[in-house]
């Protein structure tokens, strides 16, 4: 079979022929556009304008395998290969979630707090559950001068992690286990996390089905990975630290009480560009004993 021709057989010569067999196989037109500059080079504004331009045959080919697998439901992301997120390039791939524009928010939230409450060479900042790494790349990208470190459990996620900071230039600790597991002893000034959230019954999760389930759902009611990392959370934080987790648009009211109940302060909500409640934190005012050390030190402190 020419590998240069669509399943019902006309040849993809040209730009044209590829819309047509994007249409014909029910890929959406944005789709083929955007399949298309990224294997011609090309900028959308360039392909409007370029209907007939030919079209090399191994490109073709590649592009007929790609409207195939984007026909059969696989993300854009994974069948190009790429995910911008918060304006990085990242490598994805199926071992890891696409980066989703509402986890934006938990970044942008991040980056507001590290701004209020801390200069960068104290600064150190987790992301738990990285997958491909876009949280804490975006924030080390815009805090340079903070330590970032990123946990995931998933020895492909973190591969990938590792294979978009070097690309990017991004000095990130990348460290294996789940959640807290591998970060014994350590404590930081914010953490951030995108756990799965998606409840085992949400029929969303039958759309999803290219992405790794155990990076969507933890299975029952959606909430387990979100309370195991409050529950563990204060072992690793500072006092003043926040902790600032993604969640269904319907557990905002779920997790603050998880946050509220584990002693968390200053609890609250943020939406999404969709208005969804998509992000809630809360601040960790430190343990007890950790308030009465501090406070036992101030004098002396003062007295240096
Ligand atoms: N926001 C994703 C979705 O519903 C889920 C991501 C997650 O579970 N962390 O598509």
């Amino acid at each position: 079979m020419n590998p240069a021709a669509p399943a019902d057989g006309a040849p993809l010569g040209c730009v044209a022929d590829v819309l047509a067999a994007a249409r014909r196989a029910g890929v959406a037109r944005l789709d083929a556009q955007l399949l298309l500059t990224h294997h011609l080079r090309r900028t959308r504004a360039w392909l409007l304008a370029h209907d007939d331009a030919p079209i090399e045959s191994p490109i073709a080919a590649t592009l007929r395998d790609a409207l195939a697998r984007r026909a059969a439901g696989e993300p854009l992301a994974y069948v190009i290969g790429m995910q911008s997120f918060r304006g990085l390039a990242l490598q994805v791939g199926t071992g890891v979630l696409v980066p989703r524009p509402e986890t934006e928010v938990l970044v942008e939230w991040a980056l507001e707090r590290l701004a209020a409450c801390h200069s960068g060479s104290d600064t150190s900042v987790v992301d738990l559950g990285t997958g491909s790494g876009a949280i804490a790349l975006a924030v080390k990208q815009a805090r340079p001068d903070t330590a970032v470190c990123a946990t995931d459990r998933s020895a492909a996620a973190l591969a990938m992690a590792r294979r978009n900071a070097l690309q990017l230039g991004l000095d990130v600790e990348l460290v294996q286990g789940d959640w807290w597991g591998c970060l014994e002893g350590r404590r930081f000034t914010l953490a951030l996390a995108n756990p799965p959230y998606v409840a085992e019954s949400d029929p969303h999760l039958s759309l999803l089905q290219h992405e790794p389930q155990d990076a969507l759902t933890p299975g029952g009611d959606g909430l387990d990975a979100l309370r195991a990392i409050v529950a563990a959370a204060p072992a690793h934080l500072l006092p003043g630290a926040w902790l600032l987790l993604e969640h269904g648009h319907d557990q905002p009211e779920a997790v603050r009480s998880l946050l509220v109940g584990r002693g968390f302060q200053q609890v609250e909500t943020r939406v999404d560009l969709a208005g969804l409640a998509r992000c809630t934190g809360g601040v960790w005012p430190g343990d007890t004993d950790s308030i009465l050390r501090s406070s036992a030190e101030l004098p002396r402190r003062a007295a240096l």
